[in-house]
This record gives C-alpha cells, structure tokens and sequence, in this order.
C-alpha cells in the first residue's frame, strides 16, 4: 500500500479528498492529520467571532471513505528525511507522499506586545476565544482592529451589526481601504463604515500594544480588546521545516508543487510560494494540480511539459449580513447582490461538501 499523508483539513486537502477519493486506486491509503476532527470554514471565522454565527456553521464534516483514516492531533514537525510526522504526543505517522496544508497563522512584524495582548481569528480556537471576550465586553467599550484587509473589514463590519453598543476602531494601514483596488470599491466601504459608525484610521501604524492601551504612531489609545488582522505567515511547523523558503517564509516549490529534493512532498495553500496572494479560491485551484500530478505519479505516468496558470475568479467581502462587495473579473460589484453572491458561494461550497 502507498501511504498518502494530507497534513491539515483545509481548503487545499479538502479539495484533495474531494478530487480522489471517489476514485481512490486500490493500492494507495490516505491519512488525514489534523488537530481538530472537522474542516472549518475559516473564511467564516470573522461571524463566529462576531457572534452571528453559531459554531456549527463554521465547520464541516471531514469525508468518509474505507481507505481515509483520520488522525486527531497536534502536529510538532516534519520530520523530512525520515519521512514521517511527530505530533505533540509522541505519535508518529510515516509517508510516501505527502501533502503539507497547515495554513497559515498571525504574523505580529515584531510589534511589542502583539502577540500577547491581542485577539485573533485564524483558528477555530482562537476565533471562539476572540468570540468571548468580544460578546462579554460592557456597551460602550472599544474594540481595536488592526489592519484593514479583507478578514479586518469584515470583522468590523460584522461585530458592528452585532454589536452596536461597542466603539469599533478599525486601523488601516493605507491611505485608504484596499488601496491596491479600484477607489470605487474603497469609497463604498468606507461609506458604509461611515454611516454605521466604525472609525477607520487611515495611514495608521501599530507600534505597541499593552493590555489596555495601542499606540498609533506615537498616538496612545485606551482599549477594552485588540484584534490583530494585519498579516499572516506560515504556520510555524512549516517555518520550522529545513526547506527553502521565499521572504514571507513560504515554502517554495517546482511547477508540480513539489519540493525541490522531496518530490515526494507537496505544499498547497497558505504555505506555498506561489505568484498570488494566499486565499481558499487559490488553495483550491492548486489542489486540483497536484490531484493532477499525484495521479500521474500513481499511474506511473510522464509529468506534464508544462502546467496550466491557476486561474483566480477575484475576492467577494461582506459588509455585515446585507451589504457587500466583489472584485471579478477586474469589475466592482457593490450593495446587496454582491452579498447574495457570496452567501451563495458559501452555500454551495457546503452543499458541495456534504
Ligand atoms: C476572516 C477571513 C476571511 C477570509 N475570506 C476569504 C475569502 O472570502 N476568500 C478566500 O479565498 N479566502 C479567504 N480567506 C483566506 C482563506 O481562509 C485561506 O487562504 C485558506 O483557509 C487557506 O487554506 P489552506 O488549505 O492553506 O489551510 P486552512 O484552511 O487554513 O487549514 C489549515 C488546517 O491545518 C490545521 N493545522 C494547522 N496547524 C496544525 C498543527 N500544528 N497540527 C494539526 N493541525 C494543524 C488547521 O486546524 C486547519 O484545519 C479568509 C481568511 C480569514 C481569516
């Protein structure tokens, strides 16, 4: 039997067991390593957080299958030359192939007290976490964002529809919001952000976060809570992998998403080098790639000359349960249809995956 290892249950493997195991060949096993038993919509995390989602609606149930077995736990790391995998407990799990989906986590650009005196909602956990101590705080508290990209905007947003008692700051680090976009698509949100009240502070730079204080600049502010959404890095597992990475410590890889020297191992997602920025729709496209390389290997086959661009579609972002934006196809869409768009993209997504 080949032993196929997917670590993470992300977008990327999700898309993965979709594509094989429907047509799994009689010699290959899979094993899913992940530290919860269920994939979790974490481009949802921002409602879960926010309160006006319950926890069911972020998660899904991992597929089933006889040859997919699925292994709970903490993974510490990659043990590349032995191929094989350590979890915290001591368990290890070895491979033939393996797929490293770890997603990615807070990265605090070393600003003192980041780390230990913010929210964050990159994982399930801390998103519940975040989810307390947001919907425990007294009306008229100050809730600190940081960054405002699109998890930041949708925080904001969604916690002031939540929460309308609460002071929302949101720090934007651009002269305006999602700068690198068409000014139409920033004027809209920060219209809405405008009339429901959530104070954006453009050219903004976090240099300190103390317990219940953030500094702008050299600018103090009292706060009651501070949620970080201002960048991300690969998961620390994979930081700590002895493999070339590119400057955001992402693992560079061959055109089959490989990595050089370990062609038995494959990256897919946040953690891979690639020429787009990290999102589930990328996640997914590259899944179906190396479906498509993995297959190849299984069958004995040549790899192909050359493989295809992945085609990205644009990003969709909400602006609470009613209002929204997108970016298709290098066309704005704003208001109520772009919502529609991505709450039926998300239905879809979970109807597609049982
Ligand atoms: C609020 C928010 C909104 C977003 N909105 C969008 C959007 O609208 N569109 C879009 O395309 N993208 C969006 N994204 C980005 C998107 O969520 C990520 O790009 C995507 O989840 C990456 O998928 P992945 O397969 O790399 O890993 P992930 O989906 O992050 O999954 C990683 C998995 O690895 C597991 N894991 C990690 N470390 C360990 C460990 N040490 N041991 C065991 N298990 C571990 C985790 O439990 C998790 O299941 C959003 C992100 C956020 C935070």
């Amino acid at each position: 039997m080949k032993k196929l290892v997917l670590l993470g249950a992300g977008y990327g493997n999700m898309r993965i067991m979709n594509r094989i195991l429907g047509n799994l060949p009689a010699d290959v096993e899979v094993t899913l390593v992940d530290r919860t038993a269920f994939h979790s919509l974490k481009t949802e995390f921002y409602a879960l957080a926010s309160g006006t989602v319950p926890d069911s609606d972020v998660r899904v149930a991992l597929p089933a299958h006889e040859r997919l077995k699925v292994v709970e736990g903490e993974i510490a790391a990659i043990e590349i030359d032995e191929r094989c995998i350590l979890l915290t407990d001591g368990r290890k799990v070895a491979y033939d192939q393996l797929v490293i989906g770890l997603g990615c986590e807070d990265n605090y650009h070393s600003v003192p007290g980041a780390a230990e005196h913010t929210f964050s909602i990159q994982t399930i956990g801390q998103s519940r976490e975040t989810y307390k101590k947001l919907l425990n705080l007294n009306s008229g508290a100050t809730v600190a964002i940081v960054g405002a990209g699109l998890s930041g905007i949708e925080l904001a947003s969604e916690l002031r529809e939540s929460r309308s008692d609460l002071n929302i700051k949101l720090f934007d680090r651009g002269p305006r919001i999602l700068r690198d976009f068409p000014e139409r698509l920033s004027n809209y949100i920060k219209t809405w952000f405008d009339k429901n009240d959530v104070d954006v502070i453009a050219s903004s730079n976090i240099t300190k976060v103390e317990g219940n204080r953030i500094y702008n600049h050299e600018d103090q502010m009292e706060v009651d809570a501070v949620v970080w959404t201002a960048g991300i890095q690969p998961t620390k597992v994979v930081r700590e992998l002895d493999v070339e990475k590119d400057k955001s410590h992402r693992v560079v890889l061959n055109q089959y998403h490989q990595i050089p020297g370990h062609e038995e191992v494959y990256a897919v997602g946040d953690i891979a080098s690639l020429p787009h920025a990290p999102s589930a729709q990328l996640a997914e496209g590259q899944a179906e790639q190396i479906v498509t390389v993995l297959r190849h290997t299984w069958n004995d086959e040549k790899l192909p000359e050359t493989m295809p661009d992945i085609k990205l579609k644009g990003f969709m972002g909400s602006l609470g349960k009613k209002q929204g934006f997108a970016y298709l196809a290098d066309r704005t869409v704003t208001g109520r249809i772009a919502r529609l768009l991505k709450s039926g993209v998300l239905w879809m997504y979970k109807w597609h995956n049982g």
